[in-house]
């Protein structure tokens, strides 16, 4: 079953290794464990529904709590620490489109706010329930989740929108095929949340992000339906899939999406690459970025990062061994070294020759080539990280991830004043912040950050707020200095709308505003959240 109050299934635990908590332990201090409240309280604390009776609503104090928080820090802090206030009047499950359209119209009568409820894996505070007088209903997509067409001649295919990562691949491998969009969430998250927060997976550089997949489809809205159609391109005006990309429940609910898929691939390979220095490594991933070569990931941890993923993979002896052949390779991973993680999908041939080429540029740079057993142990951990955070939690420390995109010039200095912010921010508590970055979804003029940082959590939710509105806070301005985007991946939600305009313009954000309340006059569908 699910975790009510964190990551994944709760049959699925992530054991920290013994030398990665030394690792914390040494760096920012050894945490103690905080009191959680337990489920039972939680349901007690929901207040009676302000919803109206009907059919399609679940109103129960259970089904409320479970639909009330997405996994943001802040959502962890109230649910852990029993600070949630908010939760939603009623949870509706439409099984077809025709329940979807009559939910919304119920939602109007009774003057609710409606808030789309995909996977619930949002980081940014999509989710959270609006104070205010209106009754709020949670639609989940939960059950549009069926391959409905493929059309195997022109490559695309039709999926309810609730369809999770794990059930859409499965449907289309039986048939030879792959839509290749892997973010970190996948067990959980679906088709409607990634077109919704505009998402990008761990091998867009090779399949391209949400955006490059969305061919059209069906959004329920205030003001009706409204229907994308999925020509492969068009010069008639603008193109409206765009607007609806990101739109974060603010215009409707899609209940359907077509996407653009492919053959499943021949082949597919992942490999490690060790680089001297950060400088060799960045100038190494820019040009293979740049070189054209049918790379479908990379992912380049700095030298903090390479040290904690070293630790958090335990295997003492493996990792020494490691170590010490990287080191006759004039490779120090304890000190500078920084490892890169490729991935070459498609063709057989093409990958091989991908792999050559690459594999050719990493040496110039003076990359130690790893072979595949990392790359092997990343494929097969790649989902299983975010669990990482549960275990964190319970022995008392808090973690948090936050991304941007900017352009080649300002990645080093981007990266490591982001990275000081945030090791700064709590200098004024005496408590010190674990920081690192990967730079993992690349582009010809740029690349995405992403920076993970760890502190202890304090004894009550109120302070641990506090700490993060400040580690926040330092790290966005930095984002804001180097001109990148306020989310590469993520989106906005509530986390986010405050740096919004700095990337947009304030024309831009009344433009986007204008359009939410296009298709939502009433101003029903998710508020504060965007804009
Ligand atoms: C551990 C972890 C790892 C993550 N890794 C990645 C990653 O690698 N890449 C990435 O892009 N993101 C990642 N995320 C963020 C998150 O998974 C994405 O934002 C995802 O797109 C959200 O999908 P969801 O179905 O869970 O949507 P939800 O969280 O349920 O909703 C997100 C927003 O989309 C709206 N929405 C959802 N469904 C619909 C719909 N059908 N119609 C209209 N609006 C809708 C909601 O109202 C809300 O505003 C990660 C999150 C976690 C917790």
């Amino acid at each position: 079953m699910r975790r009510w109050n964190g990551w994944g299934d709760d049959k699925v635990e992530f054991h920290l290794a013994p030398t990665a908590r030394r690792m914390l332990e040494e760096r920012i201090g050894a945490a103690t464990p905080r009191a959680e409240v337990d489920l039972e309280t939680m349901v007690s604390r929901v207040p009676a529904s302000r919803l109206p009776e009907h059919l399609l609503v679940d109103r129960s104090p259970a089904t409320r709590l479970r639909h009330a928080v997405g996994q943001s820090f802040p959502d962890w802090v109230h649910i852990r620490y029993g600070s949630l206030a908010r939760f939603p009047d009623g949870v509706a499950v439409p099984n077809d489109e025709a329940e979807l359209a009559t939910l919304l119209a119920y939602a109007a009568e009774v003057e609710a706010l409606v808030i789309p409820y995909g996977g619930g894996t949002s980081v940014v505070g999509h989710l959270t329930t609006p104070v205010g007088p209106r009754p709020v209903l949670m639609i989940a997509t939960t059950r549009l989740n069926t391959l409905t067409d493929l059309d195997e001649r022109n490559f695309l295919a039709t999926f309810g929108a609730g369809v999770t990562g794990p059930d859409l691949e499965a449907a289309l491998r039986a048939q030879g095929f792959t839509l290749g969009h892997y973010p970190q969430s996948f067990e959980y998250s679906t088709l409607g949340g990634w077109v919704a927060a505009r998402s990008s997976g761990q091998q867009s550089l090779g399949y391209g992000r949400i955006e490059d997949m969305f061919a059209g489809g069906r959004m329920h809205t205030p003001m009706g339906l409204f229907e994308m159609n999925t020509l492969p391109a068009s010069a008639a005006g603008p193109d409206l899939r765009q607007m609806v990309l990101g739109s974060e429940g603010r215009m409707g609910v899609i209940s359907q999406a077509t996407v653009r898929v492919r053959r499943l691939p021949e082949a597919e390979r992942f490999h490690a690459v060790f680089f001297p220095d950060w400088t060799a490594a960045e100038s190494a991933v820019r040009e293979l970025s740049q070189a054209g070569i049918p790379l479908s990931m990379m992912r380049l941890s700095n030298a903090v990062e390479t040290q904690t993923n070293l630790a958090l993979a335990g295997k003492e002896r493996l990792i020494s061994g490691l170590k010490q052949y990287l080191e006759l390779r004039k490779v120090n991973v304890a000190d500078q070294g920084c490892m890169l993680m490729l991935g070459f999908t498609g063709q057989r041939a093409i990958v091989k020759a991908g792999r050559r080429k690459a594999l050719d540029i990493c040496r110039r740079y003076r990359g130690v080539h790893m072979y595949r057993m990392l790359g092997e142990a990343w494929r097969k951990n790649r989902f299983r990280t975010p669990y990482a955070r549960n275990e964190l939690w319970r022995l008392g420390y808090g973690a948090d991830t936050l991304e941007t995109c900017v352009h080649w010039g300002v990645v080093g200095e981007a990266m490591t004043q982001i990275e000081t912010a945030l090791r700064d921010a709590l200098a004024d508590e005496g408590e010190a912040v674990h920081v690192f970055t990967h730079l993992s979804h690349f582009y010809s003029s740029g690349c995405s950050i992403y920076t993970t940082y760890l502190f202890r959590l304090p004894h009550d939710g109120e302070t641990a707020m506090a700490r993060w509105k400040k580690l926040k806070q330092a790290a966005s301005d930095q984002i804001v200095k180097f001109g990148g985007t306020i989310s590469h991946q993520h989106g906005v939600g509530e986390d986010h709308r405050p740096y919004l305009v700095h990337e947009k313009t304030p024309l831009g954000v009344e433009l986007i505003r204008k359009n939410c309340a296009f298709f939502d006059p009433s101003g029903m569908m998710n508020p504060g959240k965007l804009v």
